[in-house]
């Protein structure tokens, strides 16, 4: 018999989930004694919950960095760098997305600061090691134990701003760490039992909460989804979905979390049969047979209006197929091998966007 063993990391991350616990946001900063804050986040559409933020933390705030954008360009790093140091900031308060969030990272890898995070969406960098950079249409990602905020405030009432389009492929962003975690050879059952109930709740309540964003309860289960979402990713390698998600975002210009809605179900097929044992768990949450779950992701993503292909993006044909030779250069550890043949199927099956079968 094979006798269980396995490494698992359990890193110092404080969680705070309540709704109104934006309140509790000063008392956060108390406690870990910072002085003065760089605040980064809360631009438009978020920019009255920035203000509320900036008024209840007062003094704190040395500097306020409001505009973000997505993948972290490098000059925006190095500006928010800047204005770190010129105020003498010992702690960063980051307010909104995986862009703002992202910002901060950015920031904490470059000064040693550490970040209190107050998620707005579902993507879960809040719970991760994982940096990214992009610099002339390259995407650089990396990982390091400064970047993973010490303490995370979910506030339920934050999220219910998002519009339905947003809600949808967030929450998709989100079952996406879930699966990948769920067939990473090298993930701890720990972070399985994390993963699958995730994709449990995501799949579960995310209908609801893009039907009525004003919903309460079905907003709170997808937060709460998203949070084991990312702090699985955190624990877990990512695998060929997280890899073309980041060359499609990275070079080709694609949004992120609707990349990530498209390419889900055709990652899954991808690995269908290599990772069938480690799927299993993940099919019984999703209440399918193991070979139906690529076409059950699918069909949840046009229940919640999702796009379906990446050609909808304004990709071409062309580039699709660049994006799937640099895919097959990459070293990704993935339950199936990712040759330049594999690699081609995959992203043309997502650019085209047919039901998988
Ligand atoms: P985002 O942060 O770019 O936000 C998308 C849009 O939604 C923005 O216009 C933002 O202002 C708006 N928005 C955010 N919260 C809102 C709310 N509550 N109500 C209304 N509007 C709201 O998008 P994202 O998908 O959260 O993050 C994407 C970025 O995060 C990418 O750069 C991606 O690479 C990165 N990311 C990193 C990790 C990691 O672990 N490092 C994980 C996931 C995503």
């Amino acid at each position: 018999a094979v006798i269980r063993e396995f490494v698992h990391e359990m890193p110092a991350t404080r969680v705070v989930l309540a709704a109104g616990a934006r309140n509790n946001v000063p008392d956060e900063v108390a406690s870990l004694a910072w002085q003065r804050v760089l605040l980064i986040g809360g631009d438009e559409p978020l920019r009255a919950v920035g203000d509320e933020i900036a008024a209840a933390l007062g003094p704190w705030v040395g500097a306020r960095i409001s505009d973000t954008a997505q993948h972290v360009p490098t000059a925006a790093a190095t500006a928010a760098t800047a204005t770190a140091r010129r105020i003498a900031a010992d702690g960063l308060v980051a307010l909104g997305g995986g862009s703002a969030i992202g910002l901060a990272k950015a920031v904490a890898l470059d000064t040693g600061l550490r970040i209190l995070a107050v998620p707005t969406t579902y993507a879960g960098s809040e719970m991760t090691d994982i940096w990214g950079r992009t610099d002339g249409g390259r995407k650089t990602t990396g990982r390091d134990p400064r970047v993973r905020p010490v303490a995370v405030v979910y506030d339920v009432e934050l999220t219910t701003g998002m519009p339905a389009g947003l809600t949808a492929v967030s929450g998709l962003n989100a079952l996406a760490h879930c699966v990948e975690a769920a067939y990473d050879a090298q993930a701890s059952p720990i972070t399985r039992l994390l993963a699958v109930e995730g994709a449990r709740l995501l799949a579960t309540w995310l209908p609801d909460a893009v039907a009525d964003g004003r919903e309460l309860r079905a907003r709170a289960e997808v937060q709460y989804g998203a949070h084991l979402a990312g702090t699985a990713l955190g624990a877990a390698r990512m695998g060929v979905h997280h890899s073309l998600c980041h060359i499609l975002g990275g070079t080709f210009g694609l949004p992120h979390a609707e990349t990530h809605a498209v390419v889900l179900p055709y990652a899954v097929a991808f690995n269908q049969t290599a990772a069938q044992a480690a799927l299993a768990p993940l099919a019984a949450a999703l209440d399918v047979n193991d070979v139906g779950i690529a076409a059950t992701l699918w069909d949840l993503g046009r229940k919640v209006g999702a796009p379906r292909s990446l050609a909808e993006f304004g990709l071409t044909a062309h580039d699709a197929v660049r994006a799937a030779r640099h895919l097959a250069e990459h070293h990704i550890s993935n339950p199936r091998p990712v040759d330049p043949e594999g690699a081609r199927e995959l992203v043309l099956a997502a650019y085209h966007g047919k039901r998988p079968g």
